[in-house]
């Protein structure tokens, strides 16, 4: 079973600036390009969200991720926002059916992180579109984020896909920050050499290291299977189905 994974950036379904600030168009013609993948090229597909303005806000406004009331809110909001892109999804015929990351994936005490993959394997055997997102998760140490990202590199080591897709609201990874003159779009990216580019999103906010972490979780969690690692741009009509679709679209390869 040929499984696709893409990660669709929290930046692309919510406005990152503005707390709880929803792309609501954006949600809904992402999920019609999913529904027209699912009819046209693969049943098989893990689809992971982040929080963007949803969970980043709630962070930052109770300024830790470990006490009670802080993980309730957090856990909460993030459910919002995965219900409503998991409506979507179905509203447009995808049998989409999301798994609460906090339930399944658990941090050890030596950073290792577990995932009780069985059921999304079942789930994934019977045609079902798995719906994943960035959440608060428990461990050894103690509660913390996990990202989306992470979810994604993590899923790769155990589905062993050829390619994993990063939706994300730039056309890929640049030389240095976008928003900044004269900055060139990166047809490849070597992970070893991420950390000499300036990835600082200075405007927006931002909990689980952005663009560069999205990046260096290739290193712990690369793996022979893996043929292609692409960022690119999903507020680009068509961009997901096409990709989704195996056709080539712009963006960045990233390579070990
Ligand atoms: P997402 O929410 O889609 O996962 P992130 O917000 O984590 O994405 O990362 C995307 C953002 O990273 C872009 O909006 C961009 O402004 C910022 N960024 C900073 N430096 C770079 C860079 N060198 N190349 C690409 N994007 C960058």
């Amino acid at each position: 079973m040929l499984v696709n994974i893409l990660k669709i950036g929290g930046s692309v379904i919510t406005n990152k600036d503005v707390e709880y600030s929803l792309k609501i168009s954006e949600v809904y013609r992402i999920a019609y390009e999913i529904s027209k993948a699912y009819k046209y090229c693969t049943k098989h597909m893990i689809l992971i969200h982040g929080g963007g303005s949803f969970g980043h806000s709630t962070v930052i406004e109770h300024g830790n991720v470990e006490k009670p009331y802080s993980i309730a809110q957090i856990i909460w909001f993030m459910k919002e926002l995965n219900m409503i892109v998991t409506d979507a999804l179905n509203a447009y015929g995808v049998p989409a059916v999301s798994f609460d990351t906090h339930a399944i994936f658990y941090r050890d005490f030596d950073g290792d992180l577990k995932c009780f993959y069985k059921p999304l394997e079942k789930a994934l055997k019977k045609d079902i579109v798995v719906v994943l997102f960035g959440d608060i998760i428990f461990g050894d140490r103690d509660a913390e984020i996990l990202s989306g990202d992470e979810i994604a590199w993590k899923l790769s080591t155990i589905f062993k896909p050829s390619r994993i897709l990063f939706a994300t609201d730039v056309d890929g990874v640049y030389d240095r920050n976008p928003e900044e003159p004269g900055s060139r779009l990166l047809e490849v990216v070597r992970i070893s050499e991420v950390g000499s580019v300036d990835m600082e999103s200075r405007k927006k906010v931002d909990v689980t290291g952005g663009m560069k972490a999205k990046i260096l979780h290739g290193l712990r969690y690369w793996n022979s299977e893996l043929r292609e690692v692409l960022i690119f741009n999903g507020l680009k009509k068509d961009f997901i189905f096409k990709a989704l679709c195996g056709e080539s679209v712009l963006g960045s390869r990233v390579v070990l």
